[in-house]
């Protein structure tokens, strides 16, 4: 688990004082990943402490991260400064937090990111690490994982060695984010209750935070009450419940699917995951109901038509990496869930999309 946490509108400026206390001499530096869409922004940058060393990387979130992005940032980082840093920052969302988890992981560990891609395969503890969400849904700030594009899959870095040591939720940081990708991050909340929620590893744990998640998504996507400040407050809460509901379930169809539209086409997390929920009512008709409604109320259109030009051999990648994924198959339709998703059946899904 995440072992400290700050909350409120705010709280931002109090990472000064916590980073403080965590710096380990003048020459250890600490590295702020900053998503670029942040530079030039002054109510930002101006609050980000920097002493001695530090340094800001700003880091487009255009895509997603690949290991060979983190195997980049951590050379640069070895080759540049004496002494270890004194921590990584990640600020951003999904993509920044996952590059920082990331980082912070292969600075003490050998070889190549893409070697890690798995679970409980890291062996050293990372250095210090520090999660602030600008925009809210991936759960990522609480996760242990960071899920990577490598060579030959998108698969996170699960292990206990990933979540964040800190965390700040400062609600006042996902003011400005665009409507549609407020929906599309929102969304992908909203998919991880439905599929912690209907899957076969549900436990009390994983269902206490995924029915509190559900429920503020509910208030904050087909409520017609909140103020702004109050739906900015909640999702950020929803988007930690949600990712501590997964934490200790699992995902299920929509994520597998939508990782093989990520792995071949670059369709991002969110707006992917979108993409896929919208075709599952036979596996999800609850869930696909609300969803439907939620996208009429916020006058959301999804693309169509993103598979029509593929080749066989597309649609066989993208099958291949979403049977891979064999615990979110599992969790969703038990272990006899190759009965009902044989190769034609996801051909004949993604043909859909
Ligand atoms: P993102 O980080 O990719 O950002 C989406 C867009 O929003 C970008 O254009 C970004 O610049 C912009 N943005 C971010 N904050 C903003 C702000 N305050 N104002 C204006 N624009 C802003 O989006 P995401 O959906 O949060 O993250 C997706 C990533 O998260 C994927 O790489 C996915 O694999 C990962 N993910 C990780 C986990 C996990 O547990 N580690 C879980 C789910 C998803
Ligand atoms: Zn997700």
């Amino acid at each position: 688990m995440v072992s400290n946490v700050v909350f409120g509108r705010g709280s931002f400026n109090q990472l000064e004082e916590i980073l403080l206390l965590k710096r380990l001499n003048v020459n250890a530096p600490f590295i702020f990943l900053v998503d670029d869409v942040f530079q030039g922004n002054e109510k930002i940058t101006s609050r980000i402490p920097l002493s001695y060393e530090d340094e800001i990387i700003f880091i487009s979130a255009e895509e997603e991260p690949k290991t060979s992005q983190v195997d980049a940032l951590v050379e640069h980082i070895i080759l540049k400064f004496k002494d270890r840093p004194s921590g990584i920052i990640g600020i951003g969302g999904g993509t920044l937090l996952d590059l920082a988890k990331a980082v912070a992981i292969m600075i003490t560990n050998e070889g190549e990111t893409s070697d890690y891609q798995g679970w409980d395969l890291v062996k050293n503890p990372a250095i210090f690490h520090v999660g602030i969400p600008t925009i809210s849904g991936t759960g990522s700030e609480v996760s242990r994982t960071t899920v990577l594009t490598g060579p030959e899959k998108k698969l996170g870095i699960n292990s206990d060695y990933t979540p964040f040591d800190q965390v700040v939720l400062d609600p006042e940081l996902i003011a400005d984010v665009p409507k549609q990708q407020w929906f599309y991050t929102g969304m992908d909340c909203y998919i991880h209750c439905i599929e912690s929620l209907t899957g076969t590893y549900l436990n009390a744990f994983s269902q206490s935070y995924g029915e509190k998640a559900l429920e503020l998504c509910k208030e904050i996507f087909l409520g017609n009450d909140l103020s702004p400040v109050e739906s900015q407050d909640k999702l950020m809460m929803a988007s930690w419940h949600g990712g501590m509901s997964i934490a200790y379930s699992q995902v299920g169809i929509a994520h597998a699917m939508s990782y093989g539209l990520s792995y071949l086409l670059g369709t991002k997390h969110g707006i992917g995951n979108c993409i896929v929920f919208d075709q599952l009512e036979e596996f999800y008709p609850e869930g696909v109901k609300l969803f439907k409604e939620m996208k009429l109320k916020h006058d959301i259109q999804l693309p169509t038509g993103i598979c029509k030009d593929l080749s066989d051999a597309d649609f066989n990648t993208m099958i291949d990496v979403a049977l891979g994924l064999v615990p979110l198959w599992e969790n969703a339709l038990g272990s006899n869930w190759q009965k009902t998703i044989t190769r034609a059946k996801l051909r004949s899904m993604y043909e859909q999309m």
